[in-house]
């Protein structure tokens, strides 16, 4: 079942006079449980896309659906982790995870042990009652994805979530990632500027240009999983990664 469908989505930023157009021509669609990534250079679009996707912004043409239903405005069916974690000081990690609990009133005592459940999965068992600045940026990110996930969304979108974290806790965030994945089957679509983390999370990664963002490659990634960090130096794992860093070498865009 089709849980996204994406049709000649365009965003054109700014004024009839000096407009900036940010996305061209966006066709795509998600099936239910995949995991999807957006992998493209900085400014091509990606943002702009995901704001789209949960609502926060308005396409200028086309139009995108989710579960049928065209999206017009914030749901809160859905999950969302964006780069930096944005967790409140002032409450603690288990509070934190339940906000959308206490916003929705969705009942906090049915849904604690839930949030007990998700923190232990992505390693948190423990932290529930220390204070967002107790934790290390990754832990604090794995917060976030717990919060996002609390209310058993119908897809979870990730915009370079792991963006700010050096390179050792990015890949052991990868491997959390895959985890939780791996366990609940979520729809994620997962957004990153990096070709290996693309390669390594996803089932099929679709390729940005830059400005104005188009998807110009749609490549299935039928590495086994459960994925070590080990996979990254196998033959297959590098001819995906060499068939996506074709479509940046002319711009030189994309470095790693
Ligand atoms: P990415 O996430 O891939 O880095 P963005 O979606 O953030 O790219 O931005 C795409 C392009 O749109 C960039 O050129 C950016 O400067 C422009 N842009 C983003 N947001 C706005 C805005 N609110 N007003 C005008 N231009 C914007
Ligand atoms: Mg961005």
């Amino acid at each position: 079942m089709e849980l996204i469908a994406v049709n000649s989505l365009r965003k054109v930023y700014g004024t009839q006079v000096d407009p900036v157009v940010a996305l061209q021509d966006i066709h795509f669609a998600i099936e239910k449980g995949q995991f999807v990534a957006i992998v493209g250079p900085s400014g091509c679009g990606k943002s702009t896309l995901l704001k789209i996707l949960v609502g926060l912004i308005p396409a200028s043409q086309g139009e995108a659906r989710l579960g049928g239903i065209a999206i017009a405005g914030p749901r809160r069916d859905i999950g969302v982790v964006f780069q930096s974690p944005v967790l409140f000081p002032w409450r603690t990690v288990l509070d934190n995870v339940l906000l959308p609990v206490d916003v929705q009133r969705l009942g906090r005592d049915k849904l604690k042990a839930r949030a007990m459940n998700l923190l232990s999965l992505v390693g948190l068992q423990g932290f529930e009652n220390r204070f967002p600045q107790e934790l290390s940026g990754g832990m604090q990110q794995r917060a976030a994805m717990v919060r996002a996930l609390i209310h058993d969304p119908t897809m979870l979108f990730m915009d370079e979530p792991f963006g700010a974290l050096d390179a050792m806790t990015r890949e052991q965030m990868n491997l959390q990632l895959q985890h939780v994945w791996l366990d609940r089957k979520e729809t994620v679509l997962f957004i990153t500027h990096s070709i290996p983390e693309a390669v390594f999370l996803a089932d099929r990664v679709l390729v940005m240009t830059p400005r104005p963002g188009r998807i110009v490659d749609d490549v299935a990634v039928d590495l086994a999983r459960p994925r070590s960090l080990d996979v990254m130096t196998t033959p297959d794992f590098g001819r995906h990664v060499k068939r996506i860093r074709e479509h940046f070498k002319a711009t030189g865009e994309l470095a790693l």
